[in-house]
């Protein structure tokens, strides 16, 4: 991409920001490729890529020296990782620095296709319980699909407008808002971005900013965080952000330490006597495309919603499974004894009990996409196992595994027939190094291939 491509008012506000000298580099940098990088699974695999350097501020961030073909690698499929540019990984040290409570209750509002859900996720692990939220359908759909393959089971995946969550201020320790913005951090990776920025576009990405921000403000508990993060360089759409929240409710601000070596620049917001902080993140300066985050910590004083008990869980189509059936599928499953189940038609889900009450709180507001882990249906006294449950974190220990080579765990992933011998029939799991693939049914004669359609690679 050379200058002249670049919207002039857009090189007029980038050198009014960093001056005639540093706009070279940067519009340097804009020329070049970016740099590819992936985020390990570390619930799944503590595998450390080939030919990989580590990303400074994320421990499971590595950049590739090359962009490989991830299609073509099952590990890809198995959830082991996810593709995702390095600044945005910058979110965990954020998380860490803050101390933000693992066993909180967060909430992603904008979140597909769910590059920092899946980040979340893993940080909350088995002690936490997230909500992935996208409004567009379609985008949701990506998003559900994204947090079935990482697989940690521990994430609630709905599909709301923000102002549908209303009814629940105070509720989320964490609340991240990744707003959708006018991208000009993106311009390299996305050449979309450039056609349609403009001064007036970024008006009215930051008023759509404000409107989300009106709602996500009120729903952080007294004491917990709000997290707002664009793609963008300009002020109006970042630091005029956390002067709008600021405006709107009380938020005292958070400052993150930097290594200065990492080349991340601070930027100061005064507000009545208060500094507050944001980071940016400039391509010629860190190895990575264009962000802006910031962080604020809600008053301790301020509302703490609890979900209120209910007795019987009523919903117009989940039925929590009761307790003698339960105890059976932890038994037959050998599912640990934390779990509590949910069907949906004639389909088992998995809840981490942990957060039975808050699930069920939340579902009397938010329209579901998917919740926990489905396992699968019972037919006949037959546990018939749903691919959801193959990719999770979940053990599996009931079912026999078959390890495959390169070549049939992508003609797997390509649902053509697998030859299997010497195989008891039955459910077989399938895995590549180790790492669950999804189900073959052996037949004895032959094998049914049971990797969902609509996922299978068409690539040779
Ligand atoms: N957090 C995501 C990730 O890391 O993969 C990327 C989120 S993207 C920057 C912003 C998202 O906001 C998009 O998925 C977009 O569909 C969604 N969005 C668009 N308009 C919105 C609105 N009015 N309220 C909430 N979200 C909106």
């Amino acid at each position: 991409m050379s200058n002249a491509t670049l919207p002039e008012a857009f090189i007029s506000q980038m050198k009014t920001y960093l001056g005639e000298n540093e706009f070279e580099e940067f519009s340097v940098a804009l020329a070049k490729d970016p740099k590819v990088s992936i985020r390990i699974n570390r619930h799944k695999t503590q595998i450390q890529p080939e030919n990989s350097k580590q990303v400074p501020w994320n421990e499971d961030g590595y950049f590739l020296e090359e962009r490989p073909s991830f299609t073509l690698d099952p590990l890809f499929h198995a959830g082991c990782y996810y593709v995702q540019e390095a600044s945005s990984m910058f979110i965990q040290h954020l998380l860490n620095s803050i101390e933000a409570p693992q066993d909180g209750i967060y909430l992603d509002l904008a979140a597909a296709p769910g590059g920092k859900s899946t980040l979340l996720s893993s940080y909350l692990g088995n002690n936490g319980f997230l909500v992935a939220n996208e409004v567009i359908k379609s985008r949701a759909s990506i998003l559900k699909e994204n947090i079935i393959k990482w697989g940690i089971g521990n994430t609630l995946v709905t599909q709301n407008d923000p102002e549908h969550f209303g009814d629940l201020g105070g509720f989320f320790d964490l609340v991240l808002v990744d707003a959708p913005c006018s991208g000009e951090g993106m311009f390299r990776k996305d050449p979309n971005a450039m056609s349609e920025w403009s001064p007036d576009h970024v008006s009215l990405c930051a008023a759509r900013q404000e409107r989300i921000m009106d709602q996500a403000g009120a729903f952080v508990k007294g004491g917990g965080y709000l997290i707002y993060s664009t793609c963008t360089f300009n002020e109006k759409e970042n630091e005029e952000m956390i002067r709008f929240i600021v405006s709107e409710y009380d938020y005292e601000p958070i400052r993150i330490p930097l290594e200065s070596s990492w080349r991340i620049v601070e930027s100061k917001v005064d507000i009545d006597g208060s500094s507050y902080f944001g980071y940016r993140f400039f391509p010629h300066r860190v190895e990575g495309e264009g962000f802006f985050i910031t962080v604020l910590k809600r008053p301790e004083s301020a509302l703490v919603h609890e979900p209120k008990k209910t007795k019987d869980f009523k919903h117009p189509y989940l039925k929590p499974v009761g307790k003698q059936d339960a105890e059976k599928l932890i038994i037959q499953l050998g599912l640990p004894d934390y779990s509590c189940f949910y069907n949906l038609q004639d389909s088992y889900f998995w809840v981490n009990k942990d957060f039975q009450q808050h699930f069920e709180y939340l579902c009397r507001f938010l329209n579901i996409r998917y919740f926990g882990v489905e396992l699968g249906k019972i037919n006949k006294q037959q546990f018939i196992p749903n691919h959801e449950f193959a990719v999770s974190i979940l053990p599996k220990s009931g079912f026999l595994t078959v390890d495959l080579d390169l070549k049939d765990a992508l003609d797997y992933l390509r649902k053509e027939d697998i030859p299997v011998k010497n195989l008891p029939e039955g459910w077989v799991l399938v895995t590549y190094e180790n790492m669950p693939l999804g189900w073959l049914k052996n037949l004895g004669n032959r094998t049914n291939n049971y990797y969902p359609k609509d996922w299978r690679i068409r690539m040779r």
